[in-house]
């Protein structure tokens, strides 16, 4: 079943083009990491899937619905419906400072005000026992490692119960010895079959846990397959650079 369809997604800033054509398929519990040097594309493709930039052209269906349909929008009240399905992980945690671990994990639920208060505090708790925070519920940010603020963002991102969850470079403003107690729990999600797509730097969780790998330059897709073939054996030259200076 196909999770999310992306056709021909054509954006620019200015007179700049930024995604040329992005075409590719996300189907239930795939795990696809994309890789590509700064600038390729990749933080503005999944910004532009989850609603937070505008495209130009091109479709974005989620779950058979289109959010936009051939540069065509669908109506608030749908998109709003179409976006909730989907879960956000951000570099810089985007979590809101003024707010406990709690209270940042049950606000979008408790606005939407389709769920008992008490359901939604159980889900936060069982969400931060998942994550291995269940001691800093009261904690806010400032008090928290990037590794724990990054683990809250995942908790809460997956209050929502998304469909599919998007991280974008979710490590890469962590200190190293810290990247690895959120790997950990991206792994955890991913052998649970949880459908995800993965910017990243981390080659070596990539091989490990992607079943695809999309590799992007200069806004287009320009090489895509199983970890085991791309990285041992990229097609194109540009490819191949890219891995060896990434491993
Ligand atoms: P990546 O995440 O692969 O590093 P980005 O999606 O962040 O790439 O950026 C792609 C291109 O779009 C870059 O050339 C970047 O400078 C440009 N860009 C990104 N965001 C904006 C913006 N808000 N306004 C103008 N240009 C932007
Ligand atoms: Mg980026």
């Amino acid at each position: 079943m196909s999770i999310l369809e992306i056709t021909k997604l054509q954006k620019s800033y200015g007179e700049i083009e930024v995604l040329k054509q992005i075409t590719f398929d996300v189907n239930k519990n795939d795990v696809i990491a994309v890789i590509g040097p700064s600038g390729s594309g990749k933080s503005t493709m999944l910004r532009s899937i989850v609603n937070l930039e505008k495209i130009d052209g091109g479709s974005i269906r989620v779950c058979g619905d289109h959010l936009v349909k051939d540069g065509i929008y669908a109506k608030p009240q749908e998109i709003k419906q179409i976006t909730s399905k989907m879960g956000m992980v951000f570099q810089h945690f985007n979590l809101f400072p003024h707010l406990t671990v709690k209270e940042n994990l049950e606000l979008a639920p408790k606005m939407l005000k389709i769920e008992h208060a008490k359901v939604i505090q159980q889900r936060s708790a069982d969400l931060l026992e998942k994550v291995g925070l269940s001691d800093r519920a009261a904690a806010y940010p400032s008090k928290l490692s990037g590794g724990q603020k990054q683990r809250v963002a995942i908790a809460r991102a997956l209050m929502m119960n998304p469909d599919i969850m998007l991280f974008d470079e979710p490590t890469s403003a962590l200190d190293p010895e810290l990247t690895g107690e959120v790997l950990k729990v991206m792994k955890q999600l991913a052998e649970e079959h949880m459908t995800m797509i993965v910017v990243t730097h981390e080659m070596g969780f990539a091989k490990e846990v992607a079943n695809q790998v999309i590799f992007m330059d200069n806004g287009r897709i320009i090489e895509s397959g199983h970890p085991t073939e791309l990285f041992i054996n990229p097609k194109l030259d540009r490819t191949k650079a890219f891995i060896e200076r990434s491993f």
